[in-house]
């Protein structure tokens, strides 16, 4: 059920829902979905549904993250991205084979500590993990090549613009009952902003857990 098979299947449904970036293709073949959700769903890891991960939180469909990584992806840099919303790391570990480090902020602290174990195990070294609040990015460490949020903010996350290097995007989803996955670009003369299509994430909420 886990098998290669089930894999090189959701590559090819991948591939007819429009993802057309080989990277994020070839990492998506590479990173065990599995390993990400309990064991007792394993068997539905590689479908196209979204699944709990504990905490009353949940992991993306395949085809929203490959959607979400190939939009940052196109960035001219690949150094450093901020990830909001680390959830179970499986969006993490996709950003970490594509940049050269990923920062990623994470509300709840249940969620940080077994992520941390996870992707540990998995190997991956370039994921620095922080339990806090991510509404205010990490201005210390800014300019980020790209910028990804995986909550929906009830507003367009301006503050965030200014943490973005030139040339770097900014994809978040927007809205509440309502959501709408956006793009921000930092050109050379100004911020364009572009709304791509209706999502469906859990939301952005204040504090820490
Ligand atoms: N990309 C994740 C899915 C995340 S679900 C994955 O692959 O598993 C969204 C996550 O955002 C949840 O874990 C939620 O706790 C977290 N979150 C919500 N508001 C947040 C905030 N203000 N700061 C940091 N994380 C937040």
């Amino acid at each position: 059920m886990t098998s290669v098979r089930t894999r090189t299947r959701m590559l090819e449904r991948l591939r007819a829902q429009g993802i057309c970036d080989e990277a994020v293709l070839s990492v998506m073949g590479q990173i065990p979905r599995h390993a990400f959700v309990d064991e007792a769903l394993a068997h539905k890891a590689y479908d196209d549904v979204s699944l709990p991960i504990g905490f009353a939180q949940t992991i993306s469909q395949p085809y929203i993250v490959a959607r979400m990584s190939e939009l940052v992806n196109a960035v001219p840099q690949h150094g450093i991205i901020l990830e909001i919303g680390t959830g179970c790391g499986y969006q993490t570990s996709i950003l970490a084979k594509l940049f050269k480090t990923v920062h990623s902020i994470e509300r709840i602290g249940g969620l940080v500590r077994n992520t941390r174990d996870r992707l540990s195990e998995l190997q991956i070294h370039n994921a620095r993990l922080r339990h806090a609040d991510g509404s205010k990015g990490l201005p210390e460490l800014a300019p980020f090549d790209a910028i990804l949020i995986t909550a929906a903010a009830p507003i367009v996350p301006e503050n965030l613009m200014d943490q973005l290097a030139m040339g770097g995007r900014l994809v978040f989803p927007v809205g509440d009952s309502d959501q709408e996955l956006r793009m921000i670009e930092r050109l050379p003369d100004g911020f364009t902003e572009t709304r791509l299509e209706k999502v469906k994430f859990v939301p952005m909420l204040p504090g820490t857990v």
